[in-house]
């Protein structure tokens, strides 16, 4: 965020975390600048974890601020990586937030290190912050620098940096991740990787970031650089609809919602079944569910209650984990799935761990049968752009056939949204990212794909 004059952007800042903690629930942290000078407060946990009332108010009134939810894709969890990073070099301080993930972090970090760089995290951004830091020595301002920066870094970064007089917003030229701007009343110009997050602190979206822009806020007003914009290459991860974005928010143009609601009405041509009801698994499925009934005739209905205060399975660290979320995560509704011929639609299936139980649920909740459908096409290959999901070695997809993981997960049958529907989630014209479902690539694959990279190159060491 980036005011004219100060004030308590700490607040606001820790209400639009709150609104996008679904992104990461790892670490939360900000770093809020008041004339010229940067203090940071950051832990681990939920935002309402990380932050507490006094220590909102220790940070102080300010002009700029940089938050951050963390969900690791590269590096562990531990306190060290929490975000925004707070950098100290040549020319002054610099606070960087990192969505994505780089594909060339290996080669860049052993090229820094064998230099004689210092790394204090095992995260891909701080190899994004040394390079902006050295681009910087060789250019007249931090806005430049990161433009230089970005024909050195590849694969995934949206990012917004602080530095103590300008707050800066870039996006890869692929665009793989989201970035949008807006306004408040006041004039405080808000990036925020989703539309949901302006609208909680009262900001109207004003557009979103282009792939390949930096857009520079400063006491002289706002500037945008597109010299490495090209609608070539735009690839934004078809997962943001799917999956990772908030219903309410609009991606890239396009109403998340919607696109959800769009892929049930796609499986519904695509697989015409006998059924009773249609229910969704909460959150990702159920506006593919709404869509699936609209378009098949099939009701609706609330099959399963969430507990509100539960994260996002997925994002537990350890499998055991994942699997106990399940259980205390989702409780089918008994009278109104027994005796039924039930259409399940889930978002998608990674590993087959959590349709294998929720189908199980539904079963022993007195379901006569279970047909499961998914609004993603069979995901077969890692990705390398920041969903952590590093090899195909635990993607059941990979390695078995629809039939199989149907008899695998105990459905009466499976059926999986085509590739080609889900290239037109955003519409016809949209360029999405599927390479999870392809395994063709819009960049180089990288090297070292490992999410713990560089704490193997520290434990080795
Ligand atoms: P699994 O139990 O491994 O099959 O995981 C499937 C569930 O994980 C889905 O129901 C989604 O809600 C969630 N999920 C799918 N893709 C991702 C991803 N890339 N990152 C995090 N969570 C995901």
């Amino acid at each position: 965020m980036y005011s004219k004059t100060p004030q308590d952007l700490a607040a606001l800042t820790y209400y639009g975390l709150y609104a996008l903690q679904h992104r990461g629930q790892e670490s939360a942290g900000m770093v809020i600048g008041d004339c010229g000078v940067l203090s940071s407060c950051k832990d681990t946990g939920l935002v309402s974890e990380a932050f507490s009332k006094e220590k909102l108010a220790a940070l102080g009134k300010g002009n700029i601020a940089v938050g951050h939810v963390r969900y690791a894709t590269t590096g562990h969890d531990s306190r060290r990586n929490i975000q925004p990073l707070l950098i100290n070099h040549r020319k002054g301080r610099m606070a960087l937030a990192h969505n994505g993930n780089l594909t060339n972090s290996y080669e860049l970090r052993t090229a820094l290190e064998e230099k004689g760089s210092i790394f204090h995290t095992t995260t891909d951004s701080e190899v994004i912050a040394y390079v902006i830091v050295q681009e910087r020595l060789k250019k007249g301002s931090i806005e430049e620098a990161v433009a230089s920066a970005m024909d050195i870094l590849e694969g995934a970064y949206s990012l917004v940096l602080a530095s103590p007089s300008k707050l800066i917003a870039a996006r890869d030229p692929h665009g793989f991740r989201p970035l949008c701007m807006g306004q408040r009343p006041d004039g405080t110009i808000v990036f925020a990787s989703e539309t949901c997050a302006l609208d909680a602190v009262g900001a109207q979206f004003l557009r979103d970031i282009a792939p390949g822009e930096v857009v520079t806020v400063s006491e002289s007003g706002l500037r945008s650089d597109s010299s490495h914009c090209s609608t070539a290459c735009r690839s934004l991860c078809v997962f943001e609809y799917i999956y990772f974005a908030r219903p309410d928010s609009v991606v890239d143009g396009q109403s998340v919602c919607l696109a959800r609601q769009r892929a049930g009405m796609f499986l519904a041509q695509e697989h015409k079944l006998d059924a009773d009801i249609v229910i969704g698994v909460p959150d990702s499925g159920l506006d593919a569910a709404i869509g699936y009934s609209a378009a098949s005739g099939i009701p609706y209905a609330i099959g399963f209650t969430k507990n509100k205060y539960i994260g996002r399975t997925f994002i537990s660290p350890t499998q055991d984990e994942r699997e106990s979320g399940v259980n205390i995560k989702l409780n089918p509704i008994k009278p109104v799935v027994a005796g039924k011929r039930v259409v399940m639609v889930d978002d998608s299936i990674v590993r087959g761990t959590t349709c294998r139980r929720t189908i199980q649920m539904l079963k022993d909740a007195g379901a006569k049968e279970v047909h499961m459908l998914v609004s993603a096409p069979p995901f077969i290959a890692p990705c390398y752009y920041g969903t952590d999901i590093d090899s195909a070695e635990g993607l059941i997809a990979n390695h078995h056939t629809t039939c199989e993981i149907a008899a695998i997960i105990g459905a009466d049958s499976l059926g999986y949204l085509s590739l080609e529907h889900a290239m037109q989630l955003a519409g016809r014209n949209a360029s999405l990212c599927t390479s999870c479902f392809s395994g063709k690539y819009p960049t180089a694959v990288p090297s070292h794909t490992e999410k713990d990279r560089f704490e193997q190159k520290i434990t080795k060491g």
